[in-house]
């Protein structure tokens, strides 16, 4: 029932495209994304269920862009302006990041670990000059102790986490700093294009931290069960 208005939204973005049908309904994906299948001139779509509360219009604009994207065959990011607006919004945040924590099982959802706690990490980074942002994003530990993932940040729910092998009094605590640091310039970066998230530029970012060396050097141990 709550599909129609998103049925709408991808029949009328498809009209010109010659399709004999074209379906699309909500998806509880855990991320921000669609999915399609197509088969001859018939096309299903699948799309993320944080649009179900989205005005009418950012359905028009998201559908659009969906039948962009599939023409083009560019895995780019093409949402219109006043879609990137409302997705890098305060209100989107609101709307979404609640069920978002509720289906990323491994989020310790909690900024106090053991050893470490990121909301001080967080302080400290704003304390060099390295972080400016209006609102803090949500900062949790993980639950299980990645090491091959050792941050994470979702940019659209405004979520960073921080693998828990950091938070361990064996580990420095400049190292998760390290880590939430290069965390933070996704988040100040907000959304791009795909493949463009760690260029030059980044890195040059990233390298403003003073002890990256040593964190770097760290973080190859970790990674490496050493
Ligand atoms: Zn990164």
């Amino acid at each position: 029932m709550t599909d129609q208005p998103l049925l709408a939204a991808f029949r009328r973005a498809g009209s010109t495209d010659g399709f004999s049908s074209v379906e699309a309904s909500f998806h509880p994906f855990k991320e921000f994304k669609a999915q399609w299948t197509r088969r001859g001139d018939e096309v299903n779509f699948l799309v993320t269920d944080y649009l179900e509360r989205a005005p009418p219009v950012m359905l028009d604009d998201f559908a659009g862009c969906m039948f962009q994207r599939m023409r083009t065959k560019r895995r780019s990011e093409m949402y219109s302006p006043r879609m990137k607006e409302w997705m890098l919004s305060d209100d989107f945040v609101k709307l979404n990041r609640p069920l978002y924590l509720q289906r990323s099982r491994n989020l310790a959802r909690s900024h106090a670990g053991r050893c470490y706690d990121l909301r001080e990490g967080l302080d400290r980074l704003k304390a060099m000059g390295l972080v400016s942002t209006q609102r803090d994003p949500y900062l949790t530990w993980t639950r299980k102790p990645n090491l091959q993932r050792l941050g994470y940040t979702s940019v659209l729910m405004k979520v960073v986490a921080i693998s828990s092998a950091m938070d361990d009094s064996r580990v420095p605590q400049f190292v998760s700093d390290y880590v939430l640091h290069h965390e933070m310039i996704h988040i100040s970066d907000g959304l791009r294009a795909n493949g463009t998230y760690h260029d030059t530029e980044f890195h040059r970012r990233e390298k403003a931290y003073p002890h990256w060396r040593e964190a770097e050097a760290w973080l190859k141990r970790l990674a490496s069960g050493r």
